[in-house]
């Protein structure tokens, strides 16, 4: 075997059939609750001037500091792939006018995110999610809907391991007084240098610290719950009467943070316990800040991310089947260059009538015909000949019992539309 001369790139992959096919079809899957919710579809450049993800996901963050593809462009300009859709999508909102429309604006989009990242499975440098933001609005209840909408999608696709974690962050309400708190009892640790920068800098992030050493010294540092303002905690317990209520369960998990540091209030976490480390199929949060922050309005916003490459992996750990690999309903097998003619013409009628259609190229002799037949996932062989020509019938065979019928060629496509 030769080697081949060129590789896709280190930390990412291919995505061939079947698995193709199956990546659509989560994709779609996922979007699916959010279309039917009257979200509308919003697609922005795959990248953006890097200010708005240092402004937006915040400077001390690993994704700011360590992750992303930044360069110059040849005309000086400064920009980056984008690592997250949140802070482009309000971008948007705010460029295009769209939260001077009726509120609350709800958002749905689908693409390519690109982080430099230390490859491991379901961890890559070009990965791809399916997003949801609710834009304008305080309420619980579309905090509470977000995460309905990203249960309902795992469902969907037949997935049953995944666990709901949730948290509040409370807002500038809870927090300094947390912050504080949290401070207090890191300065308290013995901890490396980078790690005792950052509890100055941005304390909750050593939450989400997951060395094992880290993990025990954090077992009795102060929660965040506990610190709630009144408001705050009516917010974050009418979301969780909201999940219960529409059957959704969740575990409270209040050292739950997020690698982004615009979140306030309402935070969660889909995860999967088939996934090792990287368990995180999907995640967000409310960031009622984050307009004000890249140089907007107040304009207060909720919003997930769902990870389709590790929704896939989900899916192959609980054995379940591809989804989304269909293949065709008819293949045709012509013998003969007249025959070939004609097979050309009939697939072209069947596909114009909505029956999936294919058949087999190069002059094959009948039985690789046939093989490609069978490998194309068709229920209904036509084989046909210059001797069925002449005699105006082509032969119909089932492939999965192997029955065959002469059928007349004039009725031939609507004999099909009916069988299929
Ligand atoms: P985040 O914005 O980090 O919360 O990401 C949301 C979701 O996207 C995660 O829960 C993952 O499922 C997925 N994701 C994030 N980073 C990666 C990556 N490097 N490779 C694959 N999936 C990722």
């Amino acid at each position: 075997m030769t080697v081949p001369a060129f590789r896709a790139p280190k930390g990412t992959f291919d995505l061939v059939p079947p698995r193709g096919e199956a990546m659509l079809a989560v994709r779609d899957t996922l979007a699916a609750p959010l279309r039917s919710a009257g979200y509308g579809y919003v697609e922005t450049p795959s990248f953006e001037e890097t200010t708005l993800f240092a402004r937006g996901v915040g400077e001390s963050t690993d994704i700011v500091t360590k992750e992303m593809y930044s360069f110059t462009t040849r005309g000086g300009d400064d920009v980056t792939l984008r690592p997250e859709g949140t802070a482009p999508v309000l971008r948007a909102v705010l460029e295009n006018g769209l939260h001077r429309g009726a509120l609350p604006v709800k958002l749905w989009y689908s693409g390519s995110y690109y982080r430099y990242e230390r490859p491991q499975k379901g961890r890559y440098r070009h990965f791809s999610q399916v997003g949801a933001e609710i834009l304008g609005t305080e309420d619980p209840a579309s905090d509470a809907e977000l995460i309905v909408l990203a249960v309902d999608a795992y469902r969907a696709l037949g997935l049953t391991g995944v666990r709901v974690l949730l948290n509040s962050l409370g807002s500038h309400e809870s927090r300094p007084a947390y912050r504080a708190a949290l401070q207090e009892y890191l300065r308290g640790l013995d901890l490396d240098e980078e790690t005792a920068r950052r509890v100055e800098i941005n304390p909750l992030r050593v939450l989400d610290d997951k060395r094992p050493e880290i993990q025990k010294a954090l077992a009795s540092a102060p929660i965040i719950t506990d610190f709630l303002s009144p408001s705050d905690r009516a917010h974050h317990d009418t979301v969780r009467s909201l999940l219960t209520s529409a059957g959704v369960d969740f575990e409270d998990d209040p050292r739950l943070v997020r690698g982004l540091d615009y979140y306030t209030r309402t935070l969660f976490e889909f995860v999967h316990d088939g996934l090792g480390s990287q368990s995180a199929v999907g995640g967000g949060g409310r960031y009622d800040g984050l307009s004000e922050l890249i140089g907007g309005p107040a304009l207060p916003g909720v919003g997930w991310a769902l990870g389709a490459d590790r929704t896939l992996l989900a899916m192959e750990a609980e054995g379940l089947p591809l989804p989304g690999v269909t293949g065709v309903q008819v293949f045709a097998v012509p013998l003969g260059d007249e025959a070939a003619a004609w097979a050309f013409g009939l697939v072209t009628q069947l596909r114009r009538a909505g029956v999936a259609a294919d058949f087999a190229t190069g002059g094959r002799g009948l039985k690789g015909a046939m093989k490609a037949a069978d490998r194309s996932g068709a229920k209904y062989a036509v084989v046909v000949g210059a001797r069925d020509l002449a005699e105006g019938v082509a032969q119909v065979k089932d492939l999965a019992t192997g029955e065959q019928q002469a059928i007349s060629l004039n009725g031939l496509v609507t004999h099909l539309q009916r069988l299929v």
